[in-house]
């Protein structure tokens, strides 16, 4: 089992079921993050009928491997338009979001699957259950913007 990169250690089991997302600290609202690496994937929303599609083409940090953001901490420097997902704009992005994200799922009222990593108790699960972005991506450095039509892709869930 590989370490997970996201620090989930000594959290309260099953605690986003006894608590609002609004009340969750920043390391359990961080582990709820299930590292699937689709938010990262660039979207085509329509402006006329709001509809979004999602495409393979992966933002220019995104590590096709471990579907994690190659600058997290620092991101903003290359992509200023990286979204800071916190409860009080969940309202805002939970549309275009995965999903299957669990910050999506939770938001809608639903529960988490089995193969999120606080439940499993692996990060390797996500990619394991087939629904992360893993092996999909294509760099948007070599995509160019018009073409990205024909790169969309039904989400993996
Ligand atoms: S879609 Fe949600 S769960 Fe997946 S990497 Fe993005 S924030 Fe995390
Ligand atoms: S900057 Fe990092 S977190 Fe933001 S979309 Fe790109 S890869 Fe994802």
């Amino acid at each position: 089992m590989k370490r997970d990169p996201i620090d989930r250690a000594g959290l309260a089991p099953r605690f986003w079921e006894r608590k609002p997302l609004s009340k969750l600290t920043e390391q359990e609202w961080e582990a709820l993050c299930d590292g699937c690496g689709k938010c990262c994937l660039n979207k085509l929303e329509d402006e006329d009928t709001g509809v979004v599609e999602l495409t393979c083409v992966a933002c220019r940090l995104l590590d096709d491997e471990t579907c994690r953001c190659t600058q997290y901490e620092i991101r903003h420097q290359f992509v200023p338009e990286c979204i800071v997902l916190k409860p009080d704009n969940l309202d805002t992005h939970a549309y275009w979001m995965p999903q299957t994200c669990a910050y999506r799922l939770l938001w809608e009222g639903k529960p988490l699957f089995d193969w999120h990593p606080l439940i499993s108790g692996t990060p390797d699960s996500v990619h394991e259950a087939g629904v992360s972005a893993r092996g999909r991506t294509v760099s948007e450095f070599e995509t160019p913007e018009e073409e990205w039509e024909d790169y969309i892709i039904e989400e993996p869930v």
